[in-house]
């Protein structure tokens, strides 16, 4: 009776330093390298699985790291969420796919490789105007597949554009006072201007938004980068014999 317990103490004892090594790491401001395209991340923060008035597009991608960010990507995206939270209390946003724990290549991306980008699902009315949830599947890729026309609608569903314009407008507000900004906006050219012709609308003058035509219509999500200055991403050693004499 009593070696189980000594047992089962250790036990925990091992799990509860494990677990506390590991959310050690969300108390450490993390780390980029190199580019969107070509870097990684160390310290990377896993944004919380859900809000007041936010989550994540799936449990099994926050489970796999999939939502992991930069820490001062981390805290302008809840900070965001915070002050959307006061003035569209109504409509849940969800956020999808930011980087790897680690960063670097994060398939099917071309870039999301540092810690920098998150992608945001569109957030959408259904017939009545209300605001509401988009089925989000394994079929769907969460959401990934879902196609909206030109007029930004899906069967029932059309994309809450004055929402979204508020809310990327409130990541420029919490970006600039986390000593960031939004580096650029990836969201489909033919439905920008629903985007523009919002209340918002007129204040997104200032924020980038991608010219080029994506190689993915970005319909269902729009994507946003972070500038965050990050470390030259390191060359790889040569290997040389004295190193490998010495191992
Ligand atoms: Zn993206």
């Amino acid at each position: 009776m009593h070696s189980t317990y000594l047992i089962t103490s250790f036990l925990l004892t091992l799990s509860l330093s494990f677990s506390h090594s590991s959310l050690a790491q969300q108390d450490q401001p993390s780390t980029c390298y190199g580019t969107i395209g070509k870097g990684k991340l160390e310290n990377g923060h896993l944004l919380p699985t859900e809000g007041k008035n936010f989550k994540t597009y799936s449990m099994e991608a926050t489970e796999n790291g999939y939502t992991t960010a930069h820490s001062r990507v981390a805290d302008i995206v809840v900070a965001a969420y915070e002050w959307m939270s006061m003035r569209q209390p109504m409509q849940t946003l969800i956020y999808a796919d930011a980087s790897l724990p680690e960063g670097g290549k994060f398939p099917p991306h071309v870039t999301h490789q540092n810690g920098t980008s998150v992608d945001f699902m569109v957030p959408v009315l259904n017939q009545d105007g209300l605001p509401a949830q988009l089925e989000r599947t394994a079929e769907n890729r969460w959401g990934y597949d879902i196609v909206f026309d030109e007029n930004g609608r899906y069967g029932d569903y059309i994309i809450d554009f004055e929402t979204m314009a508020m809310h990327i407008y409130a990541l420029q507000l919490k970006a600039k006072e986390h000593r960031s900004r939004v580096a650029r906006v990836i969201f489909a050219p033919e439905l920008r201007p629903l985007l523009f012709d919002t209340e918002y609308g007129p204040k997104l003058k200032d924020i980038n938004f991608y010219k080029k035509a994506a190689k993915v219509r970005h319909d269902e999500h729009y994507h946003v980068d972070f500038k965050i200055k990050c470390q030259p991403l390191e060359q790889p050693q040569p290997v040389t014999e004295k190193t490998v004499k010495s191992e």
